[in-house]
């Protein structure tokens, strides 16, 4: 017979994995991984993995392992399966696993189902990392957080995809409720309150007990976290019964807080009633996060992640903060296949800046060679038929000194040194050397058309 496995199981498996490998292969590679069930008769166990990458990973070199685990926790030889599942498979399988083939309703959205009702713990203000671009509202949420319902009330947080409302909105209820276990928090995301309310008035039989629940479930809280509210754009009803749960909990004095795609005046398919209430109060906007911001984000998750943060790290994270600036999912991402990266060569190589860029073709695109200061000396060299050595000597001979400065002028257009590192570069010469070569250089390319031509072959050699 198959059956659930409960927490203190798997935690025991997990425990006994863990003290077998690093911190960092045990978080990148076990604490993702879901238990479905498990059949004694049969002696199988079933664990959801994330991805096909995962999946080979696992079986090529941590089968063994869990396979020891299982069979030792659970006393008996069992035989693992794994499985990539989508988080809507995991969640159906969990929730209920005899009625798993009942259509439901409509299918919701995996980011619906995964954010549910319940708070996420991983979500908090500790690891929420304020800038320029989203300060405002996280002082908003602090301060509702503190004391809800009693300084801004309804609150509108809006912002693009992937800027942390959804984190704020857990931090607040996490926050509410460790504080006082008592006050009733409710998250839900506006796709599946629609989800409910439709299921509730479907059908004839049971619908008014049905929607009685429906409305005291809503209606009784002490804070209502309501997520990605443009969803509910354009369906009248779910409008309607959100308008009156939001006068019934804003006259009891219940803190109301709202997220959105957009300001409230976008929202354009929306009862006019609503948009005005959504701008009683506060409303405060996420912005993009600047640089520095990023470059916060990326290194506090390396952190949390027990991810060393050495200079080749720090450098693909400035990288990565360079290229990734308008979603904080996507830059989360990027790091977090550097790290699984990182942590599965770790036995053989070391992680070097390269590796890290070919682990992410879509930010760092392949066929963009790197043109760095050594590659400029060699072709330069080359072609005036120079020795290397040259590019760093003191000879002031004119077949030397003219490549010389070629390269240096190079360098300086064609990649991010400073004047004073190409100085360095060159044979330990000061900025200023460097400063005139460039203008020197730039100058001919104007006037002399032979070295015009020069540079023009150089640099397509080059790239
Ligand atoms: P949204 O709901 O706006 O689409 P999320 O709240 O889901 O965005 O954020 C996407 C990811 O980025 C989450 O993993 C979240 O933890 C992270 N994130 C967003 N903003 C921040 C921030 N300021 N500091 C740290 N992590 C952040
Ligand atoms: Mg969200």
């Amino acid at each position: 017979m198959k059956q659930r496995i409960d927490n203190t199981t798997w935690n025991s498996i997990l425990n006994d994995v863990r003290g077998t490998m690093t911190e960092i292969s045990y978080k990148t590679w076990f604490l993702p991984l879901k238990p479905i069930e498990m059949d004694k008769e049969a002696g199988t166990f079933l664990i959801a993995v994330q991805d096909q990458m995962r999946l080979n990973l696992l079986t090529e070199h941590y089968m063994d392992k869990i396979e020891d685990a299982v069979s030792k926790v659970c006393g008996s030889k069992f035989h693992v399966l794994l499985k990539v599942m989508s988080e809507r498979e995991i969640n159906d399988a969990l929730r209920n696993p005899k009625q798993k083939d009942t259509p439901s309703l409509k299918p919701l959205s995996s980011d619906a189902l995964k954010q549910e009702f319940f708070l996420n713990p991983k979500y908090s203000f500790d690891n929420f990392i304020v800038g320029p671009n989203n300060n405002y509202a996280h002082a908003v949420c602090l301060a509702v957080a503190e004391t809800p319902a009693k300084v801004y009330n309804p609150v509108f947080i809006y912002g693009g995809s992937g800027l942390g409302k959804t984190h704020l909105m857990h931090a607040i209820g996490n926050f509410i409720q460790q504080k006082d276990p008592n006050m009733k928090v409710l998250y839900v995301s506006s796709e599946m309150f629609t989800s409910e309310f439709i299921e509730a008035t479907r059908g004839a039989k049971q619908s008014n007990e049905k929607i009685n629940n429906l409305k005291k479930k809503y209606r009784t809280v002490d804070v209502l976290l309501i997520d990605d509210i443009q969803f509910i754009e354009g369906k009248e009803g779910t409008q309607n019964e959100f308008f009156h749960t939001f006068n019934t909990l804003y006259e009891l004095e219940k803190q109301i807080i709202i997220t959105s795609d957009r300001h409230p005046s976008k929202l354009t398919d929306l009862d006019e009633r609503l948009k005005s209430r959504f701008q009683w109060n506060i409303v405060a906007d996420i912005q993009p996060p600047d640089y520095e911001t990023r470059v916060a984000i990326l290194r506090n998750k390396a952190e949390q992640q027990g991810v060393d943060l050495d200079d080749v790290m720090l450098k693909i994270i400035d990288l990565i903060a360079e290229k990734v600036k308008f979603n904080i999912r996507n830059l989360e991402s990027a790091l977090t296949r550097v790290i699984a990266y990182k942590v599965l060569i770790n036995k053989d190589k070391a992680l070097t800046v390269e590796l890290a860029k070919q682990q992410l073709p879509d930010i760092f695109d392949p066929r963009e060679v790197t043109i760095t200061c050594e590659t400029i000396k060699q072709a330069v060299c080359k072609k005036f038929n120079v020795k290397l050595a040259d590019m760093e000597s003191s000879n002031r001979k004119r077949e030397v000194t003219h490549p010389r400065q070629i390269a240096m002028y190079l360098t300086r257009e064609m990649t991010d040194m400073s004047l004073p590192k190409i100085g360095q570069s060159f044979g330990g010469r000061d900025h200023t050397t460097v400063l005139h070569a460039c203008d020197k250089i730039a100058g001919e390319i104007k006037t002399n058309a032979t070295v015009a031509e020069e540079i023009k072959q150089l640099m397509d050699d080059l790239k």
